[in-house]
């Protein structure tokens, strides 16, 4: 099973979730797609080596002095990529989507493409459960999907893969949630965590991917706005995770909090569970 952990903002406890979900059960895979600040390393205590694998994009390249400055490109590109400032094309790499639309249009052949290192893969070497790979974007880069998708080919077919997303509901999320089994939506009871959790759960919909939430910093007398919600949605309220002293101590060390407190580990075992019954009963509706 696939199960991306998602949240409509940062700062939710969604790498807590995934962390600590990983930790918990056997034969896991954990894989951070949060590659623009990537940080689950931390807590699974992950050793690297020095080897990484590069990922490539590949944009236009320029050769002024074929370019008749017909606009062609210019017109083509959606993102803006492209400006012509008066007879010189500018390219700007890091918004490019390597579409190669404008390499096409080019009636002169003053466009070629060219490769771009954008971000890397790093993959744990320390052979503990779970096995980990974390995708990197480099700084000052706009794409990170190309990241997420090399990244997620090195999905385990034999063990259970937890993916931690970016938060949001933007491309690079969607990158990473597309093809799981399921979604973890980890919010917390504010009017703000409502608000996003709602931008979220739209965006599984349009995915047609089984979902379930996570209340973290969870507190009895709040907890209704996002259980009301979830109802509502026909949705499942999957853990509550308490507004906690402790565990707001552990996560500020960079320590999970079922190291501390392994009463939790059963829990996230029980969370697994029942979202193999999600999983089923969505699969059982469909057919
Ligand atoms: S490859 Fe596509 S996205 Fe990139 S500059 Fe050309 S048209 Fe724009
Ligand atoms: S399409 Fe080719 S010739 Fe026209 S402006 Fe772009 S690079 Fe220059």
């Amino acid at each position: 099973m696939i199960i991306t952990v998602l949240s409509g903002k940062g700062g939710t406890g969604k790498t807590t979730v995934a962390t600590n979900l990983a930790l918990s059960l056997a034969n896991t895979q954990l894989l951070d797609a949060d590659v623009e600040e990537p940080n689950s390393a931390i807590f699974i205590n992950a050793e690297f080596s020095d080897r990484s694998e590069a990922v490539i994009k590949t944009n236009p390249v320029i050769e002024q002095s074929k370019c008749i400055a017909c606009r062609q490109c210019v017109e083509f590109c959606q993102y803006n990529a492209l400006a012509l400032l008066g007879k010189q094309l500018l390219v700007f790499p890091e918004i490019c989507h390597s579409c190669g639309g404008c390499i096409m249009v080019c009636p002169t052949a003053a466009l070629t493409e060219g490769e771009r290192e954008i971000g890397r893969i790093r993959a744990d070497q320390s052979n503990r459960n779970p096995e980990f790979w974390q995708g990197e974007l480099n700084i000052g880069e706009e794409t990170a999907v190309p990241v997420i998708v090399q990244l997620k080919q090195h999905r385990a077919e034999d063990k259970t893969v937890i993916i931690d997303a970016q938060p949001g509901s933007s491309c690079p999320t969607i990158a990473a949630a597309l093809d799981s089994d399921f979604c973890l939506l980890v919010t917390e009871p504010t009017p703000f965590g409502l608000n996003d959790l709602k931008m979220a759960v739209e965006m599984v919909k349009e995915l047609g991917i089984p979902a379930g939430i996570i209340i973290n910093r969870s507190e009895e007398e709040y907890d209704y706005l996002i259980a009301e919600y979830a109802q509502s949605e026909g949705l499942a309220l999957l853990l509550k995770i308490p507004f906690d002293r402790e565990i707001a101590f552990l996560y500020s060390k960079g320590i999970p909090f079922t190291e501390n407190q392994p009463e939790w580990r059963a829990k996230f075992r029980q969370l697994y569970a029942n979202i193999e019954g999600v999983v089923q009963n969505a699969a059982d509706n469909r057919n």
